[in-house]
């Protein structure tokens, strides 16, 4: 790990969401982020930085669901107002959108969470746990 307060690489910008949404290394930009569909890799195979500390946990799939939701749920209202579409096709084209969004954008979001989590530190343990002056 570089140390991040003297890397210029270091600072919030898209493109570091960028480098998430592709699915490549935050640091580098080239070395993939993920083995598979959603398996994070323990460190970059270009630059070698390292990212087995970090765990994204349900962050992409919130995101994942504030995203497809927002498309689906319009969809919903339509059809349940509509007699355009008959019922059996209209939960037909709702599951097909929901599948597809999801497959498509939770590993993005697993990148952009991981990319924002490298670049904040906030890998969710706890530095101090240990420290006998914070224990009672
Ligand atoms: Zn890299």
């Amino acid at each position: 790990m570089t140390n991040k307060q003297t890397d210029p690489n270091s600072q919030f910008s898209f493109a570091l969401l960028a480098r998430g949404f592709r699915k490549t290394c935050p640091k580098c930009g080239k070395g993939p982020l993920l083995t598979g569909y959603l398996k994070p890799q323990a460190s970059c195979s270009a630059c070698k930085e390292d990212f087995s500390h970090i765990s994204a946990d349900d962050g992409p799939a919130w995101l994942t669901l504030l995203i497809v939701g927002h498309a689906v749920v319009p969809l919903m209202l339509f059809f349940g107002r509509s007699d355009v579409v008959p019922l059996w096709l209209a939960i037909l084209i709702l599951a097909v959108v929901t599948l597809i969004g999801v497959y498509f954008i939770l590993p993005r979001a697993k990148g952009i969470f991981i990319a924002l989590i490298w670049l904040t530190g906030a890998t969710g343990q706890n530095e101090f746990s240990d420290s006998p002056d914070l224990k009672d």
